[in-house]
């Protein structure tokens, strides 16, 4: 193999940098002068660790139509790895400090190529030579290539959604709880156990009273029990529970509770503290708690995390969403968590979703009413969609007359 001699200076991923500091490292006789700097390096040409993170950095941050080469069509560049375009490293890259001469960067990649899986696409649960026709029928699977995998939803989630759509959620069920059981003592989990929480609820009591020979009424809010889940008999179906079952959803803060219940300006609520007693673990979908490409963790499932993590923080559009919430919360639960912790779409808190809502209670005297002041409203510009098209007019005449047309 051609040495290719590459300092650890030189590299801007962490992640990178630290496998030079393996012992391996330390021990590689073969010194010479760093391509970028000049410097003294280590020949990383027979360091597969080094090389394979190289890569999975690319696949990171870019996406797979622009590491293979141009002007060879996608999907078919898929399937020849002796085209790659070696283009990356010859531009300001996110990779190295430099960029390489064109000479330097094909050497690179030839290296890549000659000793890395840089062409061995992820796919879950598809066998490389089913792969074309995966390419061909699902666009899904499209837009995953066009896109880093950083942005990417990860391949695991389009298969579930698809799945769902056209399957029982118990026929598949075991094939993803196998799959994310594979995964999961890589994602973040923590012990929430004697924390203390916030849940809302709207409205309150009003009750007539008797002082001394005046009648007359008092407000006062929920008390205890009434703080809590409803019981499963009464519980509809939500994001994350099938119908008959009540899970327990907790803030961290008064605000992100009353937050999640979405009132309007001059509402009246009843607000409770909520001590967790579950010794369980919960996993943790914060953006805070997210793994890193900076960390150790595999890149596929790093993807998968972030995926799931992104899933939960938006807000659940489709009928299909509920469906795919629903199949993960069921997967966690029979994986032995607790429940799982996400951020807040309405405040920068984050809510907790428990599957055990007797694992939690009400915290005596401390239910209070509270009267919402404002709402904060965020918003975006959107595109007029007049301007999306030219040449183009209303079907209906009435509305062609009312507001014209763009001929
Ligand atoms: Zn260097």
């Amino acid at each position: 193999m051609e040495r290719f001699y590459l300092c650890e200076n030189c590299i801007k991923p962490l992640r990178i940098k630290n496998k030079y500091k393996s012992d391996i490292v330390s021990l590689n006789k073969n010194v010479g002068k760093c391509i970028i700097c000049g410097g003294s390096s280590i020949d990383i040409s027979s360091h597969y660790n080094i090389l394979q993170d190289i890569v999975d950095c690319i696949r990171f941050y870019y996406p797979v139509y622009r590491y293979f080469r141009k002007d060879f069509p996608f999907p078919y560049s898929a399937y020849f790895p002796h085209i790659l375009n070696p283009y990356i490293f010859e531009e300001d890259n996110e990779i190295l400090t430099k960029p390489l001469d064109s000479q330097s960067s094909k050497r690179l990649y030839d290296l890549l190529d000659d000793t890395t899986n840089i062409h061995d696409i992820e796919i879950f649960d598809i066998i490389r030579s089913d792969k074309y026709k995966i390419l061909f029928e699902k666009l899904s699977y499209v837009a995953h290539m066009e896109l880093p995998l950083k942005e990417a939803d990860s391949v695991l989630m389009q298969m579930m959604q698809n799945d769902l759509r056209n399957h029982n959620y118990y026929e598949v069920e075991e094939k993803y709880t196998d799959a994310i059981a594979s995964i999961i003592s890589e994602f973040p989990q923590i012990n929430i156990n004697r924390k203390i929480f916030y849940r809302a609820r709207v409205g309150h009591h009003n009750e007539s009273i008797a002082v001394d020979d005046l009648d007359t009424m008092i407000d006062f809010p929920y008390i205890e029990e009434e703080m809590m889940a409803p019981p499963p008999y009464i519980a509809s179906s939500g994001r994350f529970n099938r119908q008959g079952c009540a899970f327990l959803y907790v803030a961290n803060s008064k605000t992100t509770a009353i937050a999640e219940l979405k009132p309007y300006v001059g509402c009246v609520c009843s607000i409770a503290k909520i001590r967790c007693r579950d010794k369980r673990s919960y996993l943790d979908f914060r953006a805070s708690s997210l793994p890193q490409i900076d960390d150790k963790i595999n890149i596929v499932t790093l993807n998968i995390i972030r995926s799931f993590a992104s899933f939960f923080h938006k807000p659940a559009v489709q009928d299909n969403d509920y469906l795919t919430s629903q199949f993960l919360s069921d997967i966690f639960r029979k994986l032995q968590f607790g429940g799982i912790i996400y951020d807040s779409v309405q405040t920068k808190g984050y809510n907790v979703l428990s599957y055990y809502p007797s694992d939690f209670y009400c915290v005596k005297k401390s239910e209070k009413m509270v009267e919402v002041k404002s709402v904060v409203y965020k918003i975006n510009d959107m595109q007029d969609g007049r301007n999306k098209y030219e040449h183009w007019y209303f079907n209906d005449e009435k509305i062609e007359e009312k507001y014209g047309s763009d001929t």
